[in-house]
């Protein structure tokens, strides 16, 4: 089959890029925030923004993952994240629909903002500030999701969309304005330096493994039922961060400690960010055309 994958570069789109071995793969990415992608034998690297991407080639599946994902980084770069997702979201939608093809789409579990609800289930609608300064990420990633349903209401696109909820694994980026818990305290523990909690550390997450992400992503691609849902994708088992900190210390052996900080800039809400679970994720989709 024929693969198009913008953000095929980034952290979910180079693992999926790995999955579809022995497909025809095109990536799509600019590299804004890519650190460890090597692109494996036979895949086709344009690099180039998704909003500027055009192209009369024919696809099966088109997988538009495209965006800069992390707070401090999006809120940097605002403009650039809400075009991303909005009109690299119509680019990509253009292509699929030119193509017949299969629109997979990653949206976020920051389209419920605010949530008020946790667990999390797909008939939550979330509790957005559209002008703050998240909207730029929050905001056009539901926008996207908006626009995706109108292709699929209005000429029948076989369309699919996930909410990954805290997925980690190897190429997560650790440094700077784009680290994430795990892979920060992982990078923090094998350096030595002390493990940086901020809070209390009784915050909550439920992380998902990336490969787990991966089969999901590909049966969502490859069922028909899948065909016009909104699913939330993660795990349901949640994991306290001073838990988190310690358990990193102890499977890698260091001799870090743990440092309380507080509250930090990368803290989105504070709430808990928790999926239904892989399992329990198939409810509160629209009806089909
Ligand atoms: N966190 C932390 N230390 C760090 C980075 C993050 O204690 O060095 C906490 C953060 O306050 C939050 C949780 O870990 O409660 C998850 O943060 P992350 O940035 O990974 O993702 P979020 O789910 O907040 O978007």
């Amino acid at each position: 089959m024929k693969f198009l994958v913008s953000g095929g570069a980034g952290f979910l789109g180079s693992h999926l890029v790995d999955a579809l071995k022995g497909h025809d793969v095109t990536v799509v990415d600019d590299f804004s925030t890519s650190k460890y992608f090597s692109p494996p034998e036979g895949v086709q690297v344009v690099r180039q923004r998704a909003e500027e991407f055009q192209t009369s080639e024919k696809f099966d599946v088109v997988a538009h993952l495209a965006a800069r994902p992390s707070p401090e980084d999006y809120m940097e770069h605002p403009v650039d994240t809400a075009l991303s997702n909005s009109l690299g979201t119509y680019r990509m939608l253009e292509v699929a629909r030119k193509s017949d093809a299969v629109f997979f789409y990653t949206s976020t579990s920051e389209v419920y903002g605010k949530a008020s609800v946790v667990p999390t289930p797909e008939d939550y609608w979330g509790y957005v500030n559209p002008v703050g300064v998240r909207s730029c990420y929050d905001e056009s990633k539901r926008f996207s999701e908006a626009l995706v349903m109108a292709y699929y209401r209005q000429y029948g696109l076989d369309v699919r969309v996930h909410r990954p909820f805290n997925v980690y694994g190897p190429r997560l980026r650790e440094d700077g304005t784009y680290g994430r818990v795990v892979s920060r305290f992982v990078f923090q523990a094998l350096r030595g330096e002390p493990l940086t909690v901020f809070g209390d550390g009784t915050q909550t997450r439920a992380f998902l493994y990336v490969d787990d992400w991966v089969d999901a992503a590909l049966r969502t691609i490859r069922v028909d039922e899948a065909k016009g849902q909104v699913l939330n994708v993660g795990s349901d088992v949640e994991v306290r961060i001073l838990d988190l900190a310690k358990k990193v210390i102890e499977l890698t052996g260091s001799r870090s400690d743990v440092k309380f900080l507080p509250r930090g800039r990368t803290t989105r809400r504070g709430g808990r960010r928790t999926a239904p679970g892989l399992r329990g994720c198939w409810g509160g989709n629209p009806k089909p055309p």
